[in-house]
């Protein structure tokens, strides 16, 4: 995912020396589905959801979740979409800019950064839902019960 310009001053000012490291360390490829940084894929829509082919090789089909090959297939055959250029990207695991330790950085392929940002945005969704609920109940609930103290 792009930086946001909102966050831009958030990063450390070696970032780029950062994410190189990142990038070597990962092979320079995305440390959840395998694809090389600057790769020409195309990803599988129906009958392929869930799957890319890349432009080099031999018609090999990967699952885009992880990367295992799942078999072989005609390009003229692959249902995708159009080819990509993948481009890495370096997530925070904890999502928060300023932490940029290695453990917390991770190589992963825009795909790969979308997804593991959804899940993100999910889990803080239902963390919104529950505070809410929670301040919900602290307001609802019983004031006439027991004694202060
Ligand atoms: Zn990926």
């Amino acid at each position: 995912m792009p930086i946001k310009p909102e966050n831009r001053g958030r990063y450390p000012a070696n970032w780029g020396e950062i994410r190189a490291r990142i990038l070597a360390r990962a092979g320079n490829c995305c440390e959840q589905c395998r694809v090389a940084n600057g790769d020409l894929i195309v990803r599988g829509i129906d009958k392929d959801a869930g799957t890319f082919q890349r432009f080099e090789g031999d018609g090999e089909v990967y699952a885009a979740d992880d990367g295992r090959l799942l078999g072989r297939c005609r390009a003229s055959e692959y249902c995708g979409n159009r080819w990509t250029r993948v481009v890495l990207t370096i997530a925070h695991l904890d999502h928060v800019p300023e932490h940029c330790d290695d453990g917390n950085l991770k190589a992963l392929c825009q795909r790969c950064h979308l997804a593991y940002d959804a899940e993100h945005h999910a889990a803080t969704a239902r963390e919104t839902r529950r505070s809410r609920k929670a301040i919900g109940d602290l307001f609802a609930g019983p004031l006439e019960t027991g004694e202060a103290g």
